[in-house]
């Protein structure tokens, strides 16, 4: 190399080492931002900082190595809305089930406690009388959408903290998408907002003025900053009964294939909800947190279409990006083996996992995956007024789909999990019911079908994952339904070829199923209510497994007795 070369060289590499440089000192100075702003969201104490995702913009990651099963972060949503349908059902304020009663003026939210009431009646003084305003004007019992409630509670919420209070200024700094967003979704929220001015009985700007909100535009934003960041408020046992918003947990980016989830595991009674960031993949230090804002075991098609509509951004995880390989998301059986799958991903013509053959899914199979697809949607529609008729509807599309679609595949298993939900329901409708010999056959398909869905859960879904647990969790419940009297008679000694098994046997595979989920449950709902009934469940098995055996013991003796004597 020559002297001119070799200075040229140098002289490039520094060029690059200076580019570098920038680089670096402009992630510090981004970092250090950022850093200033740790003080608004109140990071400190946690394991978490706030710092530049490599995704772009914001981003939370871990300050030491996290294993699965790790709290990372626990907070009081800033607010939180029950669903409609379960305002009946579930506290306004803590969302517990027990005992509750209807607030006597607007008789729609209701309370377990005069303590919930008391603590709610901060908002709920205002909101009563907006419930109440609506539903003399729409001349019927009808309750404004969820998201309208939930902004209308941020906003009264705001006026009691002060737009100066730290818990405002939060919320002020959730990120809105408002000038990424599509006509429809614009559209949309435009629509949301002239609700929420009208529910709120906001008559003139000045009225909107006492919100800090300053223009039209300002509302849209708004209602983008609330869809954006708020997570489906669920219950201990993982059930959606509402909306929750968070600014904190609300930083976390998505991945299809996440590191974290955010879960309500520990609400208490008297209390309301906390939402915990909960790691259930194992976290160096410094790696970023990630959730995913979607159902994970949906295809990507659906998962890109809801991302993009919702958060508007397109997705680029592994996942996603997958090119040529198979996704057991979206497969069919391969009609020349019967036992490799074929991916039913439109322009992909993967050979067949097992055998090998190229060969291109048919129109017929197409055919049946699209009329699966619009029935979900209508039994998803149908679940609330008509369950009888969604359960029917899932169970011959899972019986139509069965021949072609493994239970991972879409839409099956979303089928699958309806169907399954709506047995459950069901089975629980008419417990004395349980005892004839209908429902003894609805609980065994309930549990082979509980048994399918799990296996499904365990191919597409990281170890600890809180649907796998909740569905591992219902299984093991199933398994312990008290059978028919003829049917669990059979002994220790029954033959064990039959699924589910009866009797003795059925209690063991109850021990082990539970065992499986307790060591689950501890990773992806660790410290809730459902550890707590599991654990319950576990024990009564091993009592009851007890006593199976010392009656067998005994008869064995009197057995032996009775022949000597
Ligand atoms: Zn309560
Ligand atoms: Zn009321
Ligand atoms: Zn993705
Ligand atoms: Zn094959």
């Amino acid at each position: 190399m020559s002297f001119k070369e070799l200075k040229a060289e140098r002289d490039v590499k520094g060029k690059q080492s200076i580019l570098k440089q920038t680089e670096d000192e402009q992630q510090m100075q981004k970092d250090e931002e950022n850093q200033g702003s740790d003080d608004l969201y109140e990071l400190k104490g946690t394991n978490l900082r706030l710092g530049t995702s490599t995704l772009g913009g914001r981003g939370l990651f871990t300050q030491t190595d996290a294993k699965p099963g790790t709290r990372l972060l626990s907070v009081r949503p800033h607010i939180h809305a029950v669903s409609a349908r379960f305002l009946e059902d579930n506290c306004t304020l803590c969302t517990s089930e027990e005992n509750v009663r209807r607030c006597t003026r607007c008789k729609k939210v209701a309370y377990c406690s005069t303590e919930c009431q008391t603590a709610d009646w901060g908002i709920h003084k205002q909101e009563c009388q907006s419930l109440r305003r609506w539903a003399e004007a729409s001349g019927s019992d009808s309750t404004p959408a969820d998201s309208i409630r939930a902004i209308s509670r941020l906003l009264w919420m705001r006026n009691i903290k002060g737009a100066d209070s730290i818990w405002w200024r939060q919320i002020a700094a959730m990120q809105s998408n408002r000038e990424h967003l599509s006509s429809s979704t614009q559209e949309s929220y435009t629509h949301l907002a002239q609700s929420l001015v009208l529910y709120m009985k906001i008559e003139s700007p000045e009225g909107l003025r006492e919100y800090g909100i300053e223009s039209g535009k300002d509302l849209v934003d708004l209602m983008s900053k609330f869809t954006t960041n708020s997570f489906t408020l669920t219950s201990t046992f993982l059930n959606a009964i509402g909306v929750a918003t968070a600014p904190i947990p609300a930083l976390i980016n998505h991945s299809c294939q996440p590191n974290a989830v955010v879960v309500f595991p520990a609400t208490r009674k008297g209390a309301p909800p906390t939402l915990d960031v909960i790691a259930i993949q194992p976290i160096r230090r410094g790696e970023e947190v990630l959730a995913a804002y979607v159902d994970i075991t949906l295809p990507r098609e659906i998962r890109q279409k809801s991302l993009k509509e919702t958060y508007a951004f397109e997705c680029s995880c592994t996942l996603c990006k997958l090119p040529g390989t198979l996704d057991l998301r979206e497969c069919v059986f391969c009609p020349k083996c019967n036992e490799g799958f074929l991916s039913s991903h439109k322009g992909q013509s993967a050979p067949c996992s097992k055998c090998g053959a190229t060969l291109s899914v048919s129109q017929g199979v197409r055919e049946r995956i699209r009329l699966g697809t619009e029935g979900l949607e209508k039994a998803e529609k149908l679940q609330w007024q008509d369950p009888e008729q969604a359960l029917r509807l899932t169970t011959n599309l899972n019986t139509l789909l069965a021949p072609d679609l493994p239970p991972t595949s879409h839409p099956r298993l979303a089928l699958m999990r309806l169907n399954h939900t709506l047995l459950l329901e069901r089975l629980n409708l008419d417990p004395k019911e349980s005892n004839g010999p209908s429902c003894s056959s609805l609980l065994d398909t309930a549990i082979k079908l509980g048994t399918q869905i799990v296996a499904a859960l365990v191919d597409l879904l990281p170890h600890g994952h809180p649907t796998r647990c909740v569905a591992i969790a219902a299984l093991a419940r199933l398994l312990r339904v008290d059978e028919d009297q003829d049917q669990s008679k059979e002994d220790e000694n029954s033959p064990t070829n039959t699924f589910p098994p009866h009797g003795y046997q059925r209690l063991v595979l109850a021990k082990e199923t539970l065992l499986r989920a307790l060591a689950e449950v501890n990773i992806g709902l660790p410290g809730g209510a459902l550890f707590e009934a599991i654990r319950r469940l576990l024990d009564d098995t091993e009592r009851e497994l007890a006593v199976f055996k010392r009656g067998v013991r005994n008869a064995q003796a009197n057995a032996v007795a009775a022949a000597k004597g």
